[in-house]
């Protein structure tokens, strides 16, 4: 007799559970690499240039994986630079309120993007071409098919759930500590109103150096001390020795600079 094809999750509930938290795991760290590696040191502070194919390979996993636009991340994160926990910060948690930023974050962070004179002043070098335009200008878009992958992969219900925990991860637990708990706990390195947090530094891809960072925006390479690890710098390395990538001075060549964005 003819057998229906098993689903990929038949097996039993535990294996199931570990199957989605390992692969949601997975797509919240691509999110992760993504927005430390482009969004952050490359669109943003210029810290390192990625060849082409590199460039769009990334944009393509923000796309599928966040739905954010990058021209508004990088403005967005440019204004936070330039107006550090002063009157004009997108989301300070010493203006805000911590638990203003640690969970409504998401909130804050749409209602800076979603100014267009913000995005022109402060992203104003960053051009939409034709991918940006066709794709990476509809976030929903890539979310869908993002969320659609999981579900080919794991089931509709399991891959709705990864969905989720990797929406809770990134949306409410990573990028609010940046942004929130950084600014907020820690220790620091350099006089600045950022702190490190080294823990959150390895589930971040190195963001949670966070001090560090903005003592020296430019650098590509968010560790200092032995006892720091930046996750994303040995990828960053890989790509420069592959030839992919040129990075700018490290911290450690150009010493801590004021606060600025460029
Ligand atoms: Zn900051
Ligand atoms: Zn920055």
């Amino acid at each position: 007799m003819h057998q229906a094809a098993r689903p990929v999750l038949e097996g039993d509930l535990l294996t199931s559970v570990i199957v989605m938290l390992l692969l949601s795991s997975a797509v919240t760290q691509a999110a992760t690499f993504a927005t430390t590696i482009y969004l952050h040191r490359c669109a943003t502070h210029r810290a390192l240039v990625l060849h082409p194919v590199v460039e769009f390979f990334f944009r393509f996993v923000i796309w599928m994986t966040t739905g954010l636009v990058p021209r508004q991340w990088v403005a967005v994160h440019r204004k936070h630079h330039a107006f550090t926990d002063e009157e004009g910060d997108p989301h300070s948690p010493l203006l805000l309120g911590f638990w203003s930023v640690q969970l409504g974050n998401a909130f804050h962070y749409v209602k800076e993007a979603r100014k267009p004179e913000v995005v022109e002043k402060y992203a104003g070098d960053l051009k939409p071409d034709r991918w940006d335009r066709v794709l990476f200008d509809h976030g929903r878009v890539g979310l869908l098919i993002g969320i659609a992958l999981l579900c080919v992969v794991l089931g509709v219900g399991w891959g709705l759930l990864a969905a989720l925990v990797h929406t809770i991860m990134y949306v409410f637990v990573l990028s609010p500590s940046i942004n929130g708990l950084c600014h907020y706990a820690g220790y620091k390195n350099f006089k600045n109103t950022a702190m490190n947090i080294r823990t959150l530094a390895l589930l971040t891809g190195g963001e949670g150096l966070h001090n560090n960072h903005h003592a020296a925006p430019r650098s590509p390479k968010f560790s200092l001390r032995a006892s720091e690890l930046d996750p994303a710098w040995p990828v960053i390395k890989l790509l420069t020795w592959l030839g992919l990538a040129k990075p700018y001075k490290t911290i450690e060549q150009i010493g801590p600079v004021s606060s600025s964005y460029s």
